[in-house]
């Protein structure tokens, strides 16, 4: 524990931000029992701080969303709080229970720690008592070997997602800071081994108090401090390429041959690409852990993709809805309502264009963030475009933004957001990542379109105009157009 803090203590002397510990006492009750920490409007790291708490002040923690709790204030108002700082007494308190094993021959260790010796694997599907819980690791017990394995790959009654964790383990994030250095080990005294940039997608392998084990493209390990990252949904996007292989390939560690190995490959084995260099191939195994192989003992194809709208699965989002009336302009407009009018338009063209399209919502009728990015990905939407209207303080804020979360979608957004600039002639205010639940949850290539100000009184009787309407819907409709070329 003292290590924790003396961590801690550094982040908040380096980076200025005031790191905290809360204890969850009872399953709704949470203390702040060390230092300070930032209060959040949302749960991650890109929205606004609206304000601090206070050693010994207690909260009622409402919820949990990815890697933060949501509190109630004193004020009645809710905040969110990062649970990296967080220790709660829930989970080291749970009682055993059945469990079972979710990965291929998942590795055993003699500690609680990805460096502690490895003392037997199980396999996938293997029955386990779960006798207790450390951080992200469960102590497992079977007939076979005891010991403790990292707990996204242990399913169990009380930990459903454990399954469904290990077997779509992209488990990853993106840099919330302008440029952000990776350390060789979670100490910001520890060298710098590398230093990304904003918007840097990077695939978590590991955590420690509230530091990120990470892995670059180019196969490069190192740590990044928790708060400048934000979390990327436990997401499977689907690859372009597979790689169809020989049985006895190995699949390597790194990209070198004199790597440790992580397994050998069966006859007509196919996995997915994730990237191609040097002669490599990095793939993604069953267990959502990565290997590579020798581009030159992989027969490598394409997953064919027609080109064209027609008949791609496009899901249209028109934000808001029934209770929830979004924005509302200095006229009154509602934003509810523009999205929706935006929304049917654009449905009726890409109708035409022989589309197969799905609206989350086709009335004034409210439909939960979760219920939005599920029609998505259970229809394995070929993308994905949320509708909204923008507001702000300052009556002369006008324009439009296209947000991505997912770096693979900066792509589709920048295409997007490209043809609006065109269409419209608004002022562009580019292409921005975004923390919002419909494109982070979203396992299909996803964006949220930001039209224009409706608390600008000029822009919001722009927006009302039915030209308005036809430049925004030809716009989003030839972004589409140019991204499925
Ligand atoms: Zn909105």
């Amino acid at each position: 524990m003292k290590k924790l803090f003396f961590r801690l203590f550094f982040l908040a002397l380096f980076f200025q931000i005031a790191p905290g510990v809360i204890h969850a006492r009872a399953e709704e009750a949470g203390t702040v029992t060390h230092a300070a920490v930032y209060i959040r409007s949302g749960p991650g790291v890109s929205y606004p701080i609206t304000g601090k708490a206070a050693e010994n002040d207690t909260y009622t923690v409402l919820q949990k969303d990815g890697d933060w709790f949501q509190i109630r204030l004193p004020s009645g108002n809710t905040g969110w709080i990062a649970d990296w700082l967080v220790e709660t007494g829930i989970s080291s308190a749970k009682q055993a229970e059945q469990g079972k094993i979710t990965a291929d021959r998942l590795r055993i260790r003699k500690a609680p720690d990805k460096s502690a010796a490895i003392i037997g694997t199980l396999e996938k599907n293997a029955a386990v008592t779960v006798a207790k819980t450390e951080g992200s690791w469960v102590y497992i017990e079977s007939g076979n070997v005891s010991g403790w394995a990292d707990n996204r790959y242990v399913q169990t009654e009380t930990n459903r997602d454990a399954g469904k964790t290990a077997e779509n383990n992209v488990s990853a994030a993106i840099v919330a800071a302008s440029s952000l250095n990776i350390r060789q080990s979670p100490s910001l005294q520890s060298e710098t081994v590398a230093t990304v940039t904003y918007g840097t997608r990077l695939q978590i392998t590991g955590t420690d108090h509230g530091w990120y084990e990470v892995e670059l493209d180019d196969g490069t390990h190192g740590w990044v401090a928790g708060f400048y990252v934000a979390r990327e949904s436990q997401a499977k996007r689907s690859s372009e390429a597979e790689v169809t292989l020989h049985s006895g390939t190995s699949l390597y560690k790194r990209p070198q041959s004199s790597s440790d190995t992580v397994g050998t490959a069966k006859a007509g084995d196919r996995f997915p690409v994730v990237s191609e260099m040097d002669g490599w191939y990095k793939i993604r195994m069953e267990s959502g852990i990565s290997a590579y192989i020798p581009a030159n003992v992989a027969q490598k194809s394409n997953k064919t993709v027609k080109k064209g709208i027609k008949g791609k699965t496009i899901v249209l989002d028109p934000g808001h809805g029934g209770t929830d009336n979004g924005t509302t302009g200095a006229y009154g407009t509602l934003e509810k309502l523009a999205t929706l009018k935006t929304a049917n338009a654009l449905y009726e063209k890409l109708k035409k264009a022989g589309a197969r399209v799905i609206l989350t919502r086709n009335s004034d009728t409210y439909v939960s963030l979760p219920e939005r990015t599920a029609i998505s990905n259970t229809n394995h939407a070929d993308a994905f475009v949320s509708i909204h209207f923008d507001s702000a303080e300052d009556p002369h804020t006008r324009g439009h933004t296209t947000y991505y979360y997912h770096a693979q979608d900066y792509n589709f957004a920048r295409l997007v957001n490209n043809q609006i600039t065109s269409r419209l002639g608004t002022v562009d205010r580019g292409v921005k990542f975004g923390d919002f639940h419909v494109i982070r949850e979203n396992t299909q290539p996803a964006i949220l379109l930001e039209l224009g100000y409706l608390s600008s009184p000029a822009e919001e009787k722009h927006i009302a105009e039915k030209s308005f309407q036809t430049k925004a819907v030809a716009g989003i409709y030839n972004g589409l157009k140019a991204y499925f070329q």
